[in-house]
């Protein structure tokens, strides 16, 4: 699976992680949206959001310094993604958040979810 950085466009390891580039994290919900969209795997076509010429050119935005921007039919895809995450409803995603190696990472994402959970 690829993962691009919202914050700097440069790859990393898994959307979650921090940026080995820019060290910046997704903290929050819209931002985590965004790295779940920036997200490309070949292996599992069915959780693409973008097609990968598409996520290399909100890249090329990013380096330019312009905003990521996405249809809102994207972002509200993703944003349901993430809610299935939420309802255990996706195994694959559920797999996909499992893969997150950094314990830090795990804690700040088990406290991202606890927070849409409780409505914060
Ligand atoms: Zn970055």
């Amino acid at each position: 699976m690829k993962s691009f950085c919202m914050y700097c466009g440069n790859s990393k390891p898994d959307a979650h992680q921090i940026c080995g580039s820019c060290f910046a994290i997704p903290e929050t919900h819209k931002d985590l949206i965004y790295s779940i969209i920036m997200c490309h795997s070949p292996d599992e076509p069915h959780l693409n959001f973008l097609s990968i010429g598409e996520i290399e050119e909100l890249c090329e935005e990013i380096r330019k310094g312009n905003k990521v921007e996405v249809s809102p039919q994207v972002f509200s895809q993703a944003e349901e993604a993430l809610s299935a995450v939420r309802s255990l409803g996706s195994p694959q995603l559920i797999s996909k958040f499992s893969r997150i190696s950094s314990p830090m990472v795990m804690i700040m994402l088990a406290m991202l979810l606890v927070g849409i959970i409780f409505g914060a």
